[in-house]
């Protein structure tokens, strides 16, 4: 299905990294856009962004591009619309602001905010809803002007129509509807020149096409002011999805402490994007095919119908399982080139110590064992290092079996041992050891462990001298 009169948007604020909640919101308006086969707009609101934060325009674009949610229109992609930093459209908002004070439909206000606190606090007080009381409003012109001249700091604001229903269907929570003597006469350009939020999100979604917004409900209250705006500018109204936020296992908005990152220290963790997606886009949504899927089935299967009212709950253990899902749908050249790219704080590539002529037996070995990319550097440590880390459970092992077994053990690899299974045969013969009693010990002497991947990869991989080597230092070990 091709409808390029679809578009959905992403908007961020750059001021900060891009986390899993509003990532989550990119990919929602991404899937729905791609399903439709119309057009996701990237928008960057910067209007807030102090200066030197451009690190993070760059950062949200490389992070969404990472995931591979490519927006077909915005930064680098001009299609007519643009430009796609709000900083950079000062001279559309002004077109604007100038015809809604022709109208008489946006006033400019000297409240200062000591006044404007003060107010809220009176109402307050008399148990009424703290509401801009439209003072600056009743100002005739010579006030104005004269407090111009004396050079007052000057806003500009909206002047909200008396006794007006707004109503709207969101594609989520249903029909809305809003009395506008509830709505206080609202900011739309700030004492320095800049738009404030409400304007400049609604007026760029009107002038860039925009025809569903996808947003989180605590823009829900937003909607209505922006709808009297919008109309008030006879510019057109999108549709509004408001989804519900993302909160941690204790129903508390997400941060930190839920162990929710950002997309850059998931990236660095080892995450595969495939696994991100995956798990976000059933984040407050449901799927009927549970399996991984790629973007483009996400986006065919995607339904507005299936988005939860309920907040979604983040848990780290979902995502590592779309990571499990991810790295076993990884061909083994992926996920070499997986570990190769994955770095750690110490520089080193997580595939550092695998030889290169092992590249893919080593991945083939440990593919099923690992999840994240410290799964297979400690594999590679215990296979290419000198020094491989032993764990306790294994040293007690190699103990409580003594050292006749490993001096037998060291007399079989006399007789050759390319295989593995012959090898373990030719111990069981000269031990009498046999099942677990013999496997175990050959694992733990070897390895350092008592589980992982299957001995006869292990053991290829290991080459004779290095098992040659384990065998003499836990007999050594053993007599001493
Ligand atoms: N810049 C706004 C934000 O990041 C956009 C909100 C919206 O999607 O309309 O919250």
């Amino acid at each position: 299905m091709t409808d390029p009169a679809f578009k959905t948007r992403f908007a961020p604020s750059p001021t900060g990294l891009l986390h899993l909640g509003n990532v989550r919101t990119a990919l929602f308006n991404y899937l729905l856009a791609a399903g439709r086969g119309g057009v996701f707009l990237l928008r960057l609101e910067d209007t807030d962004a102090a200066r030197g934060e451009e690190k993070y325009e760059q950062a949200l674009q490389h992070d969404l591009r990472w995931l591979s949610l490519d927006w077909q229109e915005g930064p680098g992609c001009e299609r007519g619309h643009g430009p796609y930093a709000q900083t950079e459209r000062g001279e559309i908002y002004r077109d604007y602001f100038s015809l809604l004070q022709e109208q008489g439909l946006a006033y400019p206000c000297f409240c200062s905010e000591h006044e404007l606190k003060l107010e809220r606090k009176a109402q307050r007080a008399a148990r009424r809803a703290p509401r801009y009381s439209g003072r600056c409003r009743a100002l005739s012109h010579e006030q104005v002007q004269e407090r111009f001249a004396a050079g007052t700091p000057a806003t500009l604001r909206f002047h909200v129509p008396d006794n007006v229903a707004i109503e709207f269907e969101d594609r989520v929570r249903g029909p809305q509807r809003f009395a506008s003597d509830d709505i206080g006469d609202f900011v739309i350009r700030r004492s320095d020149g800049t738009p404030a939020f409400f304007f400049s999100n609604a007026v760029d979604d009107a002038l860039m096409g925009v025809t569903l917004v996808v947003r989180g409900e605590d823009h829900l209250t937003n909607t209505p002011r922006q709808i009297l705006l919008l109309r008030a500018l006879g510019l057109p109204v999108s549709e509004y999805a408001h989804i519900a936020l993302v909160v941690g296992a204790d129903g508390a908005p997400l941060s930190k402490r839920h162990g929710s990152r950002t997309v850059q220290e998931l990236r660095e963790e080892g995450f595969l994007p495939i696994a991100i997606v995956n798990y976000l886009a059933r984040l407050g949504h449901t799927y009927v095919d549970n399996t991984l899927m790629a973007l483009g089935r996400l986006a065919a299967e995607f339904d507005m119908a299936r988005l939860h009212r309920a907040p979604a709950r983040f848990d780290r253990a979902q995502l590592l399982h779309w990571q499990k899902e991810a790295v076993a749908r990884a061909t083994d050249e992926e996920l070499w080139a997986w570990l190769c790219r994955h770095h750690y704080p110490d520089g080193q590539a997580t595939a550092a110590l695998v030889p290169p002529d092992r590249a893919l037996g080593f991945v083939q070995a440990v593919r099923d064992n690992i999840i994240m990319p410290g799964d297979a550097r400690q594999w590679a440590a215990v296979l290419f290092s000198d020094n491989p880390p032993v764990e306790n459970e294994a040293a007690a092992l190699v103990r409580a079996t003594g050292a006749v077994f490993f001096e037998t053990a060291l007399a079989c690899l006399e007789r050759g041992g390319d295989d593995f299974k012959a090898y373990a045969g030719a111990v069981g013969a000269a031990t009498g050891a046999k099942g677990k009693s013999l496997f175990m010990p050959l694992r733990a002497v070897l390895t350092g462990a008592t589980h992982g991947p299957e001995m006869g990869r292990l053991w290829t991989l290991l080459g004779p001298a290095r098992v040659r080597r384990r065998l003499e230092q836990a007999v050594q070990h053993l007599a001493s």
